[in-house]
Protein backbone atom coordinates (compact mmCIF):
# COMPACT_ATOMS: atom_id res chain seq x y z
CA UNK A 1 0.00 0.00 0.00
CA UNK A 2 1.83 3.38 -0.83
CA UNK A 3 1.69 6.31 1.33
CA UNK A 4 -1.29 8.09 -0.17
CA UNK A 5 -3.63 4.96 0.39
CA UNK A 6 -2.49 4.70 3.62
CA UNK A 7 -2.93 8.58 4.69
CA UNK A 8 -6.39 8.39 2.98
CA UNK A 9 -7.24 5.24 5.21
CA UNK A 10 -5.71 6.72 8.46
CA UNK A 11 -8.18 9.69 7.58
CA UNK A 12 -11.17 7.43 7.16
CA UNK A 13 -10.85 5.76 10.39
CA UNK A 14 -10.41 8.80 12.45
CA UNK A 15 -13.72 10.11 10.99
CA UNK A 16 -14.90 6.59 11.73
CA UNK A 17 -13.94 7.31 14.79
CA UNK A 18 -15.47 10.38 15.94
CA UNK A 19 -18.75 9.63 15.03
CA UNK A 20 -18.26 8.48 18.96
CA UNK A 21 -18.32 12.23 19.90
CA UNK A 22 -22.05 12.81 17.57
CA UNK A 23 -24.30 14.00 20.85
CA UNK A 24 -27.57 14.88 18.63
CA UNK A 25 -28.40 12.31 15.58
CA UNK A 26 -31.21 12.34 13.10
CA UNK A 27 -32.21 8.74 12.32
CA UNK A 28 -34.33 8.32 9.49
CA UNK A 29 -35.74 5.39 9.15
CA UNK A 30 -37.05 4.13 5.82
CA UNK A 31 -40.78 2.14 4.80
CA UNK A 32 -39.02 -0.56 3.22
CA UNK A 33 -37.06 -1.31 6.80
CA UNK A 34 -39.72 -1.16 8.74
CA UNK A 35 -42.53 -3.09 7.25
CA UNK A 36 -42.45 -6.46 5.57
CA UNK A 37 -42.15 -6.51 2.26
CA UNK A 38 -45.14 -8.92 1.26
CA UNK A 39 -47.84 -7.09 2.82
CA UNK A 40 -46.51 -3.92 4.27
CA UNK A 41 -47.24 -4.72 7.37
CA UNK A 42 -44.90 -3.62 10.64
CA UNK A 43 -41.77 -5.64 10.67
CA UNK A 44 -41.91 -6.59 14.68
CA UNK A 45 -38.74 -7.84 14.86
CA UNK A 46 -37.13 -4.55 12.91
CA UNK A 47 -39.03 -2.60 15.26
CA UNK A 48 -38.50 -3.92 18.29
CA UNK A 49 -34.63 -3.85 17.62
CA UNK A 50 -34.79 -0.65 16.26
CA UNK A 51 -36.29 1.08 19.88
CA UNK A 52 -34.07 -1.19 21.75
CA UNK A 53 -31.36 0.92 19.66
CA UNK A 54 -32.95 4.24 20.07
CA UNK A 55 -33.17 3.70 24.08
CA UNK A 56 -29.82 2.58 23.98
CA UNK A 57 -28.62 5.70 22.50
CA UNK A 58 -30.66 7.57 24.66
CA UNK A 59 -28.81 6.21 27.51
CA UNK A 60 -25.37 7.07 26.41
CA UNK A 61 -26.62 10.88 26.61
CA UNK A 62 -27.54 11.66 23.01
CA UNK A 63 -30.49 13.09 21.49
CA UNK A 64 -32.12 11.07 18.89
CA UNK A 65 -34.74 12.59 16.80
CA UNK A 66 -36.51 10.11 14.65
CA UNK A 67 -37.67 10.80 10.87
CA UNK A 68 -39.77 7.97 10.21
CA UNK A 69 -41.57 7.13 6.51
CA UNK A 70 -43.80 4.22 6.69
CA UNK A 71 -47.20 5.90 7.08
CA UNK A 72 -48.47 5.02 3.79
CA UNK A 73 -46.99 1.91 3.54
CA UNK A 74 -49.08 0.35 6.69
CA UNK A 75 -52.17 2.11 5.78
CA UNK A 76 -51.51 0.17 2.23
CA UNK A 77 -51.58 -2.74 4.95
CA UNK A 78 -54.73 -2.21 6.68
CA UNK A 79 -56.60 -1.48 3.63
CA UNK A 80 -55.02 -4.29 1.51
CA UNK A 81 -54.53 -2.22 -1.05
CA UNK A 82 -51.42 -1.60 -4.21
CA UNK A 83 -49.43 1.74 -3.95
CA UNK A 84 -52.01 3.76 -5.56
CA UNK A 85 -50.57 6.22 -9.00
CA UNK A 86 -49.34 9.53 -7.46
CA UNK A 87 -50.46 11.65 -10.48
CA UNK A 88 -54.08 9.66 -10.62
CA UNK A 89 -54.73 8.81 -7.11
CA UNK A 90 -53.58 11.59 -4.94
CA UNK A 91 -56.72 11.75 -2.60
CA UNK A 92 -56.65 7.80 -1.75
CA UNK A 93 -52.90 8.29 -1.10
CA UNK A 94 -53.38 10.95 1.31
CA UNK A 95 -56.06 9.17 3.40
CA UNK A 96 -53.57 6.09 3.33
CA UNK A 97 -50.84 8.47 4.51
CA UNK A 98 -53.42 9.64 7.22
CA UNK A 99 -54.71 5.97 8.36
CA UNK A 100 -51.42 4.26 8.50
CA UNK A 101 -49.99 7.79 10.12
CA UNK A 102 -51.83 6.91 13.69
CA UNK A 103 -50.78 3.27 13.61
CA UNK A 104 -47.44 4.26 13.31
CA UNK A 105 -46.96 6.83 15.94
CA UNK A 106 -49.06 3.88 18.20
CA UNK A 107 -46.22 1.33 16.81
CA UNK A 108 -43.59 4.02 18.45
CA UNK A 109 -45.60 4.92 21.80
CA UNK A 110 -45.85 1.63 22.92
CA UNK A 111 -42.80 0.27 22.31
CA UNK A 112 -40.78 3.47 23.54
CA UNK A 113 -42.88 3.32 26.63
CA UNK A 114 -41.12 -0.11 27.53
CA UNK A 115 -38.26 1.44 27.82
CA UNK A 116 -39.52 4.48 29.96
CA UNK A 117 -39.41 6.43 26.45
CA UNK A 118 -41.72 8.81 25.74
CA UNK A 119 -42.33 10.38 22.45
CA UNK A 120 -43.95 13.51 20.40
CA UNK A 121 -45.61 14.02 16.73
CA UNK A 122 -44.11 16.42 14.18
CA UNK A 123 -46.08 16.65 10.86
CA UNK A 124 -44.29 19.19 8.40
CA UNK A 125 -44.71 20.12 4.49
CA UNK A 126 -42.03 21.67 2.90
CA UNK A 127 -44.30 24.99 3.12
CA UNK A 128 -43.72 24.65 7.07
CA UNK A 129 -39.94 25.28 7.01
CA UNK A 130 -39.90 27.45 3.74
CA UNK A 131 -41.62 29.90 5.58
CA UNK A 132 -39.23 31.83 8.07
CA UNK A 133 -41.26 32.10 10.87
CA UNK A 134 -42.64 28.86 10.90
CA UNK A 135 -38.94 27.15 10.15
CA UNK A 136 -37.71 28.97 13.30
CA UNK A 137 -41.04 27.94 15.48
CA UNK A 138 -40.39 24.08 14.51
CA UNK A 139 -36.87 24.48 15.67
CA UNK A 140 -37.72 25.88 19.08
CA UNK A 141 -40.59 23.13 19.59
CA UNK A 142 -37.97 20.63 18.65
CA UNK A 143 -35.72 21.94 21.27
CA UNK A 144 -38.12 22.49 23.90
CA UNK A 145 -39.30 18.48 23.06
CA UNK A 146 -35.14 17.16 23.25
CA UNK A 147 -34.70 19.33 27.07
CA UNK A 148 -38.19 17.54 28.07
CA UNK A 149 -36.86 14.42 27.05
CA UNK A 150 -38.88 13.77 24.45
CA UNK A 151 -38.11 11.67 21.44
CA UNK A 152 -39.55 13.60 18.25
CA UNK A 153 -41.38 11.78 15.44
CA UNK A 154 -41.42 13.28 12.49
CA UNK A 155 -42.72 12.70 9.13
CA UNK A 156 -44.43 14.49 5.64
CA UNK A 157 -47.70 15.67 6.32
CA UNK A 158 -48.54 13.57 3.23
CA UNK A 159 -52.47 13.57 4.20
CA UNK A 160 -52.54 17.30 3.29
CA UNK A 161 -49.71 18.00 0.72
CA UNK A 162 -49.69 17.97 -2.96
CA UNK A 163 -46.30 18.03 -5.11
CA UNK A 164 -45.92 21.60 -5.14
CA UNK A 165 -45.45 21.94 -1.68
CA UNK A 166 -43.89 18.43 -0.19
CA UNK A 167 -40.28 17.48 0.26
CA UNK A 168 -41.69 14.03 -1.81
CA UNK A 169 -39.14 12.38 0.04
CA UNK A 170 -37.86 11.23 3.47
CA UNK A 171 -34.14 11.39 3.19
CA UNK A 172 -34.57 14.91 1.29
CA UNK A 173 -36.93 16.30 5.03
CA UNK A 174 -34.54 14.50 7.44
CA UNK A 175 -31.66 16.41 6.11
CA UNK A 176 -33.67 19.42 6.80
CA UNK A 177 -34.42 18.36 9.97
CA UNK A 178 -30.81 17.88 10.58
CA UNK A 179 -30.15 21.49 9.21
CA UNK A 180 -33.24 22.43 11.52
CA UNK A 181 -32.17 21.26 14.79
CA UNK A 182 -28.69 21.37 14.12
CA UNK A 183 -27.50 18.01 14.64
CA UNK A 184 -24.21 16.47 14.87
CA UNK A 185 -25.26 13.57 12.24
CA UNK A 186 -27.72 11.93 10.09
CA UNK A 187 -28.21 8.18 9.79
CA UNK A 188 -30.24 7.04 7.16
CA UNK A 189 -31.62 3.59 7.90
CA UNK A 190 -32.29 2.02 4.44
CA UNK A 191 -32.82 -1.17 2.55
CA UNK A 192 -29.73 0.29 0.84
CA UNK A 193 -26.89 -0.46 2.82
CA UNK A 194 -24.41 1.52 1.29
CA UNK A 195 -23.16 3.42 -1.61
CA UNK A 196 -20.85 1.27 -3.86
CA UNK A 197 -19.33 1.50 -6.91
CA UNK A 198 -21.34 0.18 -9.24
CA UNK A 199 -24.77 -1.98 -8.54
CA UNK A 200 -23.83 -4.78 -6.34
CA UNK A 201 -26.84 -6.74 -7.60
CA UNK A 202 -25.07 -6.89 -10.93
CA UNK A 203 -21.65 -6.79 -11.01
CA UNK A 204 -20.08 -8.85 -8.15
CA UNK A 205 -16.51 -6.02 -8.77
CA UNK A 206 -18.57 -3.35 -6.70
CA UNK A 207 -17.00 -1.84 -3.97
CA UNK A 208 -18.29 -0.27 -1.09
CA UNK A 209 -17.53 3.40 -0.81
CA UNK A 210 -16.43 3.35 3.15
CA UNK A 211 -16.19 7.05 3.27
CA UNK A 212 -16.23 9.99 0.99
CA UNK A 213 -16.66 13.88 1.01
CA UNK A 214 -20.64 14.47 0.21
CA UNK A 215 -19.95 17.03 -2.37
CA UNK A 216 -16.79 14.34 -4.25
CA UNK A 217 -18.44 14.48 -7.73
CA UNK A 218 -17.63 10.78 -8.10
CA UNK A 219 -20.98 10.17 -6.25
CA UNK A 220 -23.37 10.90 -8.54
CA UNK A 221 -21.78 8.49 -10.94
CA UNK A 222 -21.87 5.72 -8.81
CA UNK A 223 -25.46 6.68 -7.54
CA UNK A 224 -27.37 4.73 -10.33
CA UNK A 225 -31.01 3.98 -9.88
CA UNK A 226 -31.79 2.04 -6.88
CA UNK A 227 -35.62 3.02 -5.87
CA UNK A 228 -37.93 0.20 -4.03
CA UNK A 229 -41.28 0.50 -4.19
CA UNK A 230 -42.12 0.92 -1.25
CA UNK A 231 -40.19 4.18 -0.29
CA UNK A 232 -39.62 6.94 -2.57
CA UNK A 233 -35.65 7.68 -2.20
CA UNK A 234 -33.10 5.71 -4.09
CA UNK A 235 -29.77 6.46 -3.73
CA UNK A 236 -29.28 9.91 -5.88
CA UNK A 237 -31.98 11.72 -3.29
CA UNK A 238 -29.45 10.33 -0.25
CA UNK A 239 -26.83 11.68 -1.75
CA UNK A 240 -28.00 15.21 -2.42
CA UNK A 241 -29.96 15.03 1.17
CA UNK A 242 -26.41 14.43 2.36
CA UNK A 243 -25.15 17.40 0.55
CA UNK A 244 -27.97 19.51 1.97
CA UNK A 245 -26.66 18.40 5.50
CA UNK A 246 -23.08 19.04 4.58
CA UNK A 247 -23.50 22.46 4.13
CA UNK A 248 -24.07 23.10 7.50
CA UNK A 249 -21.43 20.86 8.74
CA UNK A 250 -23.46 17.63 9.64
CA UNK A 251 -22.21 14.44 8.10
CA UNK A 252 -24.37 11.64 6.81
CA UNK A 253 -23.92 7.84 7.89
CA UNK A 254 -26.24 5.05 4.88
CA UNK A 255 -27.00 1.66 7.04
CA UNK A 256 -28.60 -1.07 6.45
CA UNK A 257 -31.75 0.14 8.45
CA UNK A 258 -33.32 -3.93 9.02
CA UNK A 259 -29.63 -4.27 11.13
CA UNK A 260 -30.24 -1.50 13.68
CA UNK A 261 -27.04 -2.51 15.68
CA UNK A 262 -24.88 -1.41 12.91
CA UNK A 263 -25.90 2.01 14.31
CA UNK A 264 -24.09 1.21 17.58
CA UNK A 265 -21.35 -0.42 15.88
CA UNK A 266 -20.98 2.42 13.58
CA UNK A 267 -20.98 4.45 16.13
CA UNK A 268 -18.15 2.68 18.15
CA UNK A 269 -16.10 3.31 15.21
CA UNK A 270 -16.81 -0.30 13.25
CA UNK A 271 -16.42 0.33 9.02
CA UNK A 272 -20.48 -0.35 8.11
CA UNK A 273 -22.47 1.48 5.34
CA UNK A 274 -21.32 4.51 3.67
CA UNK A 275 -20.19 7.84 5.90
CA UNK A 276 -20.48 10.88 3.04
CA UNK A 277 -18.71 13.25 5.41
CA UNK A 278 -19.29 17.42 5.62
CA UNK A 279 -15.99 18.54 4.72
CA UNK A 280 -14.85 22.18 6.77
CA UNK A 281 -16.60 24.75 4.74
CA UNK A 282 -20.00 25.52 6.24
CA UNK A 283 -22.61 27.58 5.20
CA UNK A 284 -24.60 30.10 7.81
CA UNK A 285 -28.17 28.78 8.80
CA UNK A 286 -29.96 31.29 6.75
CA UNK A 287 -27.91 30.52 3.81
CA UNK A 288 -28.78 27.02 4.00
CA UNK A 289 -32.37 27.67 3.96
CA UNK A 290 -32.36 30.08 1.61
CA UNK A 291 -30.97 27.33 -0.74
CA UNK A 292 -33.57 24.87 0.27
CA UNK A 293 -36.42 27.17 -1.25
CA UNK A 294 -38.80 26.55 -4.38
CA UNK A 295 -38.12 29.07 -6.72
CA UNK A 296 -40.66 31.52 -7.76
CA UNK A 297 -39.34 33.31 -11.12
CA UNK A 298 -35.69 34.22 -12.81
CA UNK A 299 -34.24 37.48 -12.78
CA UNK A 300 -31.58 37.89 -16.13
CA UNK A 301 -28.78 39.90 -15.29
CA UNK A 302 -25.87 41.68 -17.51
CA UNK A 303 -22.41 41.00 -17.01
CA UNK A 304 -21.60 43.41 -14.91
CA UNK A 305 -24.21 43.19 -12.18
CA UNK A 306 -23.11 38.78 -12.42
CA UNK A 307 -19.51 40.07 -11.23
CA UNK A 308 -20.21 42.35 -8.67
CA UNK A 309 -22.34 39.80 -6.99
CA UNK A 310 -19.67 36.79 -7.61
CA UNK A 311 -16.53 38.21 -6.91
CA UNK A 312 -17.60 41.16 -4.48
CA UNK A 313 -19.88 39.62 -2.94
CA UNK A 314 -22.55 42.51 -3.77
CA UNK A 315 -26.40 43.30 -3.81
CA UNK A 316 -28.39 43.25 -7.15
CA UNK A 317 -29.37 46.65 -8.03
CA UNK A 318 -32.10 47.33 -11.16
CA UNK A 319 -29.65 49.13 -13.09
CA UNK A 320 -28.07 45.64 -13.73
CA UNK A 321 -31.14 43.47 -14.58
CA UNK A 322 -31.85 43.08 -18.24
CA UNK A 323 -35.17 40.91 -18.08
CA UNK A 324 -37.53 39.27 -15.48
CA UNK A 325 -39.33 35.80 -16.14
CA UNK A 326 -42.42 34.44 -14.61
CA UNK A 327 -44.83 35.58 -11.47
CA UNK A 328 -43.40 35.99 -8.08
CA UNK A 329 -44.51 38.14 -5.01
CA UNK A 330 -41.72 40.57 -2.67
CA UNK A 331 -40.64 38.00 -0.34
CA UNK A 332 -40.30 35.67 -2.57
CA UNK A 333 -36.83 33.15 -4.29
CA UNK A 334 -35.57 33.51 -7.16
CA UNK A 335 -32.89 32.58 -9.37
CA UNK A 336 -30.23 35.09 -10.82
CA UNK A 337 -29.28 34.10 -14.38
CA UNK A 338 -26.29 35.16 -16.72
CA UNK A 339 -27.58 36.39 -20.24
CA UNK A 340 -26.79 32.50 -21.49
CA UNK A 341 -29.50 32.01 -19.11
CA UNK A 342 -27.12 29.75 -16.38
CA UNK A 343 -27.75 29.90 -12.98
CA UNK A 344 -25.20 31.98 -11.02
CA UNK A 345 -27.24 32.68 -7.95
CA UNK A 346 -30.43 32.46 -5.89
CA UNK A 347 -32.27 35.09 -3.65
CA UNK A 348 -35.21 36.95 -2.06
CA UNK A 349 -36.52 39.60 -4.14
CA UNK A 350 -37.36 42.56 -2.38
CA UNK A 351 -40.21 43.35 -5.04
CA UNK A 352 -42.41 41.61 -6.84
CA UNK A 353 -41.98 40.51 -10.38
CA UNK A 354 -43.67 43.70 -12.25
CA UNK A 355 -42.44 45.95 -9.96
CA UNK A 356 -39.05 44.63 -11.17
CA UNK A 357 -39.87 44.49 -14.47
CA UNK A 358 -40.62 48.52 -14.58
CA UNK A 359 -37.43 48.75 -12.60
CA UNK A 360 -34.72 46.82 -14.75
CA UNK A 361 -31.97 48.56 -16.17
CA UNK A 362 -33.10 52.03 -14.27
CA UNK A 363 -31.05 53.70 -11.13
CA UNK A 364 -32.01 53.04 -7.90
CA UNK A 365 -32.27 56.81 -7.22
CA UNK A 366 -35.51 56.39 -9.34
CA UNK A 367 -37.18 53.45 -7.81
CA UNK A 368 -39.88 56.07 -6.05
CA UNK A 369 -40.63 57.76 -9.33
CA UNK A 370 -41.33 54.99 -11.37
CA UNK A 371 -43.26 52.64 -8.62
CA UNK A 372 -44.41 55.64 -6.16
CA UNK A 373 -43.36 53.47 -3.34
CA UNK A 374 -39.61 52.61 -1.96
CA UNK A 375 -38.59 49.26 -0.22
CA UNK A 376 -35.23 49.25 -1.15
CA UNK A 377 -32.42 50.40 -3.13
CA UNK A 378 -31.29 46.76 -3.99
CA UNK A 379 -33.55 44.24 -5.28
CA UNK A 380 -31.80 41.25 -3.84
CA UNK A 381 -30.07 42.06 -0.87
CA UNK A 382 -26.66 40.44 -0.37
CA UNK A 383 -27.35 38.83 3.03
CA UNK A 384 -30.27 37.21 1.39
CA UNK A 385 -27.99 35.67 -1.68
CA UNK A 386 -26.31 32.44 -2.24
CA UNK A 387 -23.95 31.51 -5.13
CA UNK A 388 -24.30 28.51 -6.46
N1 LIG B 1 -43.84 10.08 4.08
C1 LIG B 1 -44.06 8.81 3.43
C2 LIG B 1 -44.69 7.83 4.40
O1 LIG B 1 -44.62 8.00 5.58
C3 LIG B 1 -42.81 8.17 2.89
C4 LIG B 1 -41.91 9.00 2.04
C5 LIG B 1 -40.59 8.25 1.78
O2 LIG B 1 -40.58 7.04 1.80
O3 LIG B 1 -39.57 8.86 1.55
O4 LIG B 1 -45.22 6.84 4.02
Amino acid sequence: MDTEQKDMENASQQRRQALAQARRIVLKIGSAVLTNSEDKSLDRGVFCRLIEMVSKLRRDGRDVIIVTSGAIALGRSLIGCERPDREKSLPTLQALAAIGQSLLMDYYERELQYYGLRCAQLLLTRADLEDRTRFSNARRSLEALLEMNVIPIINENDAVTCDQIRFGDNDTLSARVAVLCRADLLIIMSDIDAVYTDNPKINPDAVRIESIDAFDERLDEYAGDSSGDVGTGGMITKISASRMAAKMGVSTLILQGKRPKYVLQALEGKSLGTLLFASEHRQTLHKVWLESLMVKGKIQCDDGARQAICMQGRSLLPKGIVDVDGRFAEGEAVELIDKTGSVFAKGLALYDADDIRKLAGHHSSEIEAILGFHISDVIVHRDDLVLI
